[in-house]
């Protein structure tokens, strides 16, 4: 992401190219979406790790999983680097549906398989609880 020193001197507009949206005080000079953007260039597990939280909770789904635990989560499975939309993506999923996001009940899995499974617990795994 290119910014601006001039715009951001000026700050009449965000300091990012070509944006003419108004810069946020508390950003750095920049819109709510370059903010967010510089911000998932700098840590993307963190940021996702945020829309994780914030994605279960907005569904109702229970989850435990620390910052550190989703970490090496993804150090494991790669899953930052091959998440996405499509088919063959990577998603999380929960490996028993009647619990939430737990570290011992998340693997990856792609999308298409996720969806298919939809609320059913597969048959190979017997959960703990
Ligand atoms: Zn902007």
């Amino acid at each position: 992401m290119k910014i601006s020193d001039a715009k951001k001197k000026e700050g009449k507009y965000c300091c990012a190219y070509a944006c003419r949206n108004k810069p946020n005080p508390r950003k750095a000079g920049l819109c709510h979406k370059h903010y967010a953007r510089l911000r998932k260039s700098k840590d993307p597990v963190y940021d996702r790790y945020n829309k994780f939280i914030y994605k279960s909770k907005k569904r109702g789904i229970e989850n435990s999983v620390t910052l550190a635990e989703f970490r090496k989560f993804c150090e494991k499975t790669g899953y930052i680097i091959t998440k996405g939309y499509r088919g063959q993506s990577a998603t999380i999923d929960r490996r028993c549906n009647a619990h939430g996001y737990h570290i011992w009940n998340m693997q990856i899995l792609s999308n298409r398989a996720n969806a298919s499974k939809g609320n059913k617990t597969r048959d190979d795994f017997v959960c703990p609880f």
